[in-house]
């Protein structure tokens, strides 16, 4: 293993989506040193997956924009990207943290012409996309991808594909050679911002994500409407490419719930109130969203924006937890069955296409996480004395909107600030 980068007056960011960013940022505009983890081959998390983002439906590379010029101009970060943290030993003002670097096979020199990925033919699940599609094995996580530089899936190395990248590449940029590499990277104050994943859909056996096509997660419907995305915008359904204009939103799908996760995701209700306005962006008057909900929760100013969404005719709202779902084989419509608790009525309603608001699980290694932490029994990581100077960051923290957890991630940085002023001798 190299000798260990950086110094204990620097601060180490683990996760750069919109928390980690923030966190990296701010602290680096106070004059700090930061080394920015991301453990994809680029940054931007799950934010930059997003179709539009509440309140004001903007496309997220509004918001990353501004993130990635800051992130540009700034020369107190150092952003390493395809890294993950294995270890952290040491106390508050001297920690060192152990780093496993994955070859990207492409350097610097690479001007994303794209040239290598025309050449492969290997290809491989869309992980960007929910694996809806495939990419090559030569590829850019997205278009708005930072660093906007290829990567060579480690599946092809060693096959004809690779060699024929590498030929098709008029930059020098390709070096089959790359090697995984270990760093040791000494910090004084950690901030873990490495956020959340869509709960596994297959578990909720009763809604039949792994048997009914028709059946998505928010997550996949996201992408579906991105114009970049599996379906090139368009608001189809997955089985038989047929326009999808009455769409069911089940909420709580997989949270509030003993046999899956506890807590509240509380993203998801909002989340299928914006995800309203993309059918009726498609279909107009023709547009039929319904949402089956326990009780909406919508937090603050979003309010405004829920009651919007009800003022609108093609949205209909039914108090009831679906039962189950099962799916008509001539039409390949999912059926809803439940009953619904203001009228007590059974139903079984047909839907062209039902997305599940599926809940927001916590990235943070239960087990294994690389040094002592508090971590609570939804899977966060707690605010606790006990932690150090380990900090937690937006939604390593709790279920947050990337407002919060901007103003989250900026309190982490400040906390981490301090110790470093401590180390420095600049408090006092
Ligand atoms: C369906 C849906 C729609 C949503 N729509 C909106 C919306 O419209 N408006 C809104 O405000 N919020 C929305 N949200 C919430 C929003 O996605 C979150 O607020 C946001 O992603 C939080 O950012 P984060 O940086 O904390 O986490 P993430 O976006 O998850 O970023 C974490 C980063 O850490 C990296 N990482 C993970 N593990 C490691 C590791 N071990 N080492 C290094 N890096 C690691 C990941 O690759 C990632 O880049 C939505 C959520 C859902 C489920
Ligand atoms: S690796 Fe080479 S061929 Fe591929 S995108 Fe980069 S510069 Fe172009
Ligand atoms: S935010 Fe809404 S859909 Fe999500 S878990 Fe909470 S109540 Fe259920």
């Amino acid at each position: 293993m190299a000798d260990a980068i950086a110094t204990n007056e620097t601060i180490l960011v683990v996760g750069a989506g919109i928390s980690g960013m923030t966190a990296a940022l701010e602290a680096a505009e106070c004059g700090k040193q930061v080394v920015l983890l991301e453990k994809s081959p680029s940054v931007g998390g799950r934010v930059s997956q997003l179709y539009r983002y509440f309140p004001k439906l903007c496309y997220p590379i509004c918001g990353l924009e501004i993130n990635l010029r800051r992130l540009k101009a700034n020369k107190n970060v150092r952003l390493i990207t395809l890294a993950d943290v294995t270890r952290i030993s040491g106390e508050p003002g001297d920690y060192t943290a152990e780093v496993s670097i994955s070859p990207r096979y492409v350097n610097e020199n690479c001007t994303a012409c794209g040239e290598c990925k025309q050449v492969v033919e290997a290809e491989f699940d869309n992980e960007f996309n929910y694996n809806l599609n495939k990419r090559k094995g030569a590829y850019l996580t997205s278009n708005m991808a930072f660093p906007q530089r290829y990567v060579l899936d480690p599946r092809i190395i060693g096959t004809t594909d690779a060699d024929k990248a590498k030929q098709a590449c008029k930059y020098d940029a390709i070096d089959l050679d790359m090697q995984a590499q270990t760093l040791k990277i000494k910090a004084g104050a950690v901030i873990w911002a490495t956020g959340w994943r869509p709960y596994d859909a297959a578990k909720i056996q009763p809604y039949g994500y792994d048997r009914i096509q028709n059946v998505i997660t928010s997550v996949e419907f996201e992408r579906m409407l991105d114009p970049f995305g599996p379906t090139g915008g368009k608001l189809v359904r997955p089985s038989d490419g047929k326009e999808a204009k009455d769409v069911a939103f089940i909420q709580c799908a997989g949270s509030r719930d003993r046999n899956h996760l506890t807590h509240c995701s509380r993203i998801c209700c909002m989340a299928s109130l914006k995800q309203t306005t993309y059918v009726r962006e498609h279909y107009g008057d023709e547009a039929k969203s319904s949402i089956y909900y326990i009780d909406i929760r919508a937090i603050d100013r979003l309010e405004d924006f829920y009651q919007k969404v009800k003022n609108d005719s093609t949205t209909h709202f039914i108090k009831s937890k679906v039962a189950s779902i099962t799916e008509d084989k001539e039409t390949g419509n999912p059926i809803l069955h439940g009953v619904d608790t203001e009228g007590y009525h059974r139903y079984s309603n047909p839907h062209d296409l039902v997305v599940l608001a599926i809940g927001m699980e916590p990235s943070v290694p239960r087990d294994g996480f690389p040094i002592e932490v508090k971590i609570n029994d939804s899977g966060f990581i707690e605010a606790d004395e006990s932690n150090g100077a380990i900090f937690a960051a937006g939604c390593a923290s709790d279920a947050l909107d990337v407002n919060r957890a901007v103003q989250n991630a900026t309190a982490s940085a400040l906390r981490a600030i301090q110790v470093i002023n401590r180390v420095s001798g600049m408090e006092g």
